[in-house]
């Protein structure tokens, strides 16, 4: 057998598993349908959780020449608020994993691009066959089921030129509206990144994810950047859903095929990251049977307990009176939201860290 683990995926999840592994002296393939960079629908701020985690394992470079987020402008029709930050920065998703994955290869993994693997494959005596397999394929990948009513996601990335100076860097914008919601922020380059969750029948009656986002936009007292609408908008599947397993035999689930909860509270990538980190130690483990309670556990108690929190956040914002009240407590009281952002950029309990 070639490999000891091969990694599909290589999002956050599977990049920093892969590296991770390949530090513990594990011989680790990382694959991925793309060629990088690759577009990728994403709000592209990393909260604090997630920086402290990328620092702890000695990745703090990769986020070099990021934007310092120091608030965020949360608004509901003509009203909005300020709530500010901690630890956060933005950087597009073409630097940011096209860095996680040279990260990798530096630590010795063998990274394939434009290599797609049907989960259902058979590896057994192809040049895949490997002693352990994580599934990092993100949303589209894994076997987790969309929730009942799940919104969808949409993205575009407009350039500097095109968007309105209005969007100040360090600052994310969120517009909520009845139907969804959209998110602004400068990334390093002054491009403004713009990521959205819409109800599926809106999007339809709206004509399009540009269109929608310019409806809940022009709700707000902002301006709508130009060629919004026409801009060439990508979109995902159903975001809400929940795993069928996270492991099985000689096999682990990370990141976003793990499960994941529509991103108003920006976290993806801290999961990923998190996780990340603490399934290595595990999957570099001989493997024995008692390694699937374990990662389910690990698993548990980084992630789930997080999802918990980002789940109450999104079923407020299904109700515009709700989101209405809370957008008018926080203009007031704008350290109503300190528990919330403290919870949020609180990292996981100190990880088992190979020094660099
Ligand atoms: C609208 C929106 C806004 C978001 N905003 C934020 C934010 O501001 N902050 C934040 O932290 N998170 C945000 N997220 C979440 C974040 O994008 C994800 O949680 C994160 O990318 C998960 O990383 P991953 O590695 O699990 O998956 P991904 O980054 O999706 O990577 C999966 C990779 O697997 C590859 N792949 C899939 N199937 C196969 C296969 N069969 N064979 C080979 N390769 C395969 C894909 O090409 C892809 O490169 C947002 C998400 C959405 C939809």
């Amino acid at each position: 057998m070639m490999w000891d683990a091969l990694v599909i995926g290589a999002g956050p999840a599977g990049s920093v598993t892969a590296r991770e592994l390949a530090r513990r002296g594990r011989r680790v393939l990382l694959v991925d349908k793309a060629t990088f960079p690759r577009t990728k629908v994403c709000g592209c701020c990393l909260n604090g959780a997630a920086v402290k985690t990328l620092e702890r394992i000695g990745l703090g470079h990769v986020l070099e020449g990021a934007v310092q987020l120091n608030r965020v402008n949360i608004a509901a029709g003509s009203r909005s608020a300020n709530v500010r930050l901690m630890r956060g920065v933005a950087l597009s998703r073409d630097v940011f994993d096209t860095r996680l994955i040279e990260s990798a290869v530096q630590a010795g993994v063998e990274f394939r691009p434009n290599t797609m693997i049907p989960l259902s494959r058979d590896l057994t005596g192809s040049e895949f066959e490997a002693g352990v397999v994580i599934v990092a394929s993100g949303l589209t990948g894994g076997d987790a089921i969309p929730e009942p009513g799940s919104r969808i996601g949409g993205g575009v990335v407009l350039p500097a030129s095109a968007s309105d100076r209005f969007f100040t860097p360090g600052t994310i914008y969120m517009a909520t509206g009845r139907n969804g919601y959209v998110g602004l922020v400068r990334v390093e380059d002054d491009r403004l990144d713009i990521a959205a969750a819409f109800d599926p029948a809106f999007v339809k009656s709206s004509g399009g994810l540009g269109p929608a986002a310019e409806t809940i936009l022009q709700e707000t007292d902002w301006p709508v950047p130009s060629g919004l609408a026409t801009a060439a908008w990508k979109g995902t599947p159903a975001l809400t859903r929940r795993p069928t397993r996270l492991a099985g035999h000689k096999y682990f689930v990370v990141g976003d095929a793990a499960g994941y909860v529509e991103p108003f509270t920006g976290e993806g990538m801290a999961w990923a990251v998190m996780s990340a980190a603490a399934l290595a130690p595990i999957a570099a483990q001989e493997w024995h049977p008692g390694l699937i309670r374990e990662w389910e556990a690990t698993h548990r108690r980084i992630v789930a307990r997080r999802q918990h929190l980002c789940r109450v956040v999104s079923r407020v914002l299904r109700s515009p009176m709700l989101t209405g009240l809370a957008v008018r407590a926080l203009e007031v009281m704008p350290m109503l939201a300190r528990p919330v952002v403290l919870r949020l950029n609180r990292p996981d309990t100190p990880l088992n860290v190979v020094p660099t």
